[in-house]
């Protein structure tokens, strides 16, 4: 991999880049997922490569609901595994979370090669590879989670989701929480937490929320989540997006 000097004015967008091409070159990230990260990568620079004050908040109101619930899962796909792997594997320890891979184009070496990556980085056990569930309302391959995961989960994380799975998890009555830089994505739209970031800043964002609220009581919990807005996170990315200059100023 070609070194990137640090003080390289887009450093970060770069090494992010060049994540996603070893990514696919060790098959993990499909070729699919580098016309992703370069849709990503423009909502990124329109951000200003940083994390939102509504962002902030989301990711907090996230690390709550996966505190109280009762399953949590970590959704793992080609390009977060290539883009966090650590993170993720941190992610799933703080919140007691399981991580489990679902991929748009499932293969199972695919599968299996970022199960692998994930236990390179720390994972202890990683769901996907029994694929024993199927969501309701899906074709085939793109409805297929393991029956102790994702299929029994109260709250899903769901980083750069496609809008018709995030939908149909949405109706399985699971809480959802997207991590997408795209406020008008149809995944962002139908969460109860949209994360408008780039995952490499908020899947750690949430596990530090989530350690430093661990001792916080239920109640306590449960009225972050309520006081969450979702459509005021959304309208201020998109915001944020269009006018550039409102930086995190909330009018
Ligand atoms: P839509 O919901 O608008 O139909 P889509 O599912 O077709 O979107 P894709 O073109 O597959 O979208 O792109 C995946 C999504 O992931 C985009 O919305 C993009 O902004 C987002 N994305 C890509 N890279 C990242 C990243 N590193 N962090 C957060 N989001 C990202």
């Amino acid at each position: 991999m070609t070194e990137i000097p640090s003080d390289h004015p887009r450093h970060d967008s770069l090494v992010t880049r060049h994540r996603i091409e070893a990514g696919v070159e060790k098959g993990i990230t499909s070729r699919q997922g580098l016309i992703a990260q370069g849709r990503g990568e423009a909502f990124d620079y329109l951000l200003g490569e940083r994390t939102l004050e509504s962002a902030d908040e989301a990711a907090r109101a996230a690390a709550a609901h996966l505190l109280l619930a009762r399953h949590p899962v970590v959704s793992v796909n080609g390009n977060v595994a290539a883009l966090c792997p650590e993170e993720l594997v941190e992610l799933a320890e703080a919140t007691g979370a399981d991580l489990e891979v679902n991929l748009f184009n499932r293969t199972e070496e695919r599968v299996a090669a970022i199960a692998d990556h994930l236990r390179e980085h720390g994972a202890s056990e990683v769901k996907g590879l029994t694929a024993d569930a199927r969501i309701p309302g899906l074709s085939h391959e793109r409805a297929k989670v393991d029956a102790d995961g994702i299929y029994d989960a109260d709250a899903v994380v769901v980083p750069l989701e496609d809008g018709d799975r995030a939908e149909a998890l949405g109706a399985m009555g699971k809480t959802e929480i997207v991590i997408d830089l795209n406020p008008l994505s149809r995944s962002a739209q139908v969460a109860a937490v949209p994360i408008v970031d780039n995952v490499v800043r908020a899947v750690p964002n949430v596990a530090r929320h989530a350690r430093d609220l661990r001792e916080t009581p239920r109640e306590e919990l449960e009225a972050i989540v309520a006081a969450f807005d979702a459509d005021a996170a959304l309208t201020h990315a998109e915001r944020a997006i269009r006018e550039g200059a409102i930086a995190d100023e909330r009018s």
